[in-house]
């Protein structure tokens, strides 16, 4: 009949509304991230209902399961591991497959951790940009940060603990230093936000010997605005062409290979290659 998305604590067991408990006893089963998980807080609200795992790896023959099951007449509330389903989890391919079987759902309101952590960051927040996670490759993280150098809102990621140091590292060398607020354990007995520029946190954290916990990263926006004539250069010219322009435009060679390999964002070692004949 219906699915309800229906948002959970993010560490609190307080943050549930009274109509997302309402809703959770009134519906058929609960279709959950972390069954486990879901189960102990069913418990703690002396809620007893059928679960369902719905994660990322059956979210594919889950979800057509789900929408048969509301489609003959059942009532479901989808539940993610925390805060709103949908935001980094499988959520969204639910709601995807909803509107494609004409299914009716609804979204309560209620906790998201990125929006506690941006209010009290204290950076930006009528622009911002939520990333998420990043890749867990360097080089597709590297690719995935250079698309953001550029990004004029506050940029929001979630992060693991074990990722937080590379990740800070990269931030530091492709966006440059900013300001940045890591908040972690939000609502927890141990929430902290950490505030300061991205180097300063990077150190705390290389100066910490284990890090745990959840995190949500922000770094501030960037203040730079793209060069679309450089992005023009980069199609028009080969790189050698491009140095010797950058020659005829009064630099030395060592600087000319300096500008093209910091404006194309490759290593100098590169650009030297092209530039030995000239
Ligand atoms: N759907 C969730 C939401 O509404 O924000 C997020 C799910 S995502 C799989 C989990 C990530 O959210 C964690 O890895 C962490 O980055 C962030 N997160 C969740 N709870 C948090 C908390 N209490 N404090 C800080 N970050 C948290």
């Amino acid at each position: 009949m219906k699915l309800y998305i229906c948002p959970t604590p993010i560490g609190n067991l307080e943050d549930i509304t009274l109509r997302t408990i309402n809703v959770l006893k009134e519906v058929d089963f609960v279709a959950a991230e972390d069954t486990r998980r879901t189960l102990s807080l069913l418990n703690h609200l002396e809620i007893k209902k059928g679960l369902t795992s719905y994660y990322e790896h059956n979210k594919d023959k889950k979800g057509v399961q789900i929408i048969e099951r509301i489609k003959s007449g059942e009532k479901c509330a989808l539940v993610s591991d925390a805060g709103m389903p949908g935001i980094s989890d499988p959520g969204e391919d639910l709601v995807k497959l909803c509107i494609k079987e004409n299914v009716e759902f609804e979204v309560l309101p209620g906790p998201v951790a990125f929006i506690t952590a941006l209010v009290g960051s204290g950076l930006d927040t009528t622009n911002f940009y939520f990333r998420g996670f990043l890749s867990r490759g360097k080089k597709e993280k590297k690719k995935e940060l250079e698309e953001l150098k550029y990004q004029k809102g506050t940029v929001i990621f979630y992060e693991s603990p074990h990722r937080i140091k590379e990740t800070l590292s990269l931030i530091l060398d492709i966006l440059g230093n900013r300001k940045a607020c890591i908040a972690r354990e939000l609502t927890k007995k141990y929430e902290e936000y950490i505030r300061g520029d991205i180097d300063e946190l990077l150190l705390l954290m290389q100066n910490k010997e284990s890090i745990k916990g959840e995190f949500v990263l922000m770094i501030e926006g960037s203040n730079e605005s793209k060069n679309e004539e450089d992005d023009e250069l980069i199609d028009k010219y080969t790189i050698k062409e491009e140095i010797i322009l950058k020659m005829d435009e009064g630099l030395s060679k060592k600087d000319a290979i300096k500008a093209v390999s910091k404006r194309r964002n490759i290593k100098k070692s590169e650009v030297y290659k092209e530039s030995i004949d000239i």
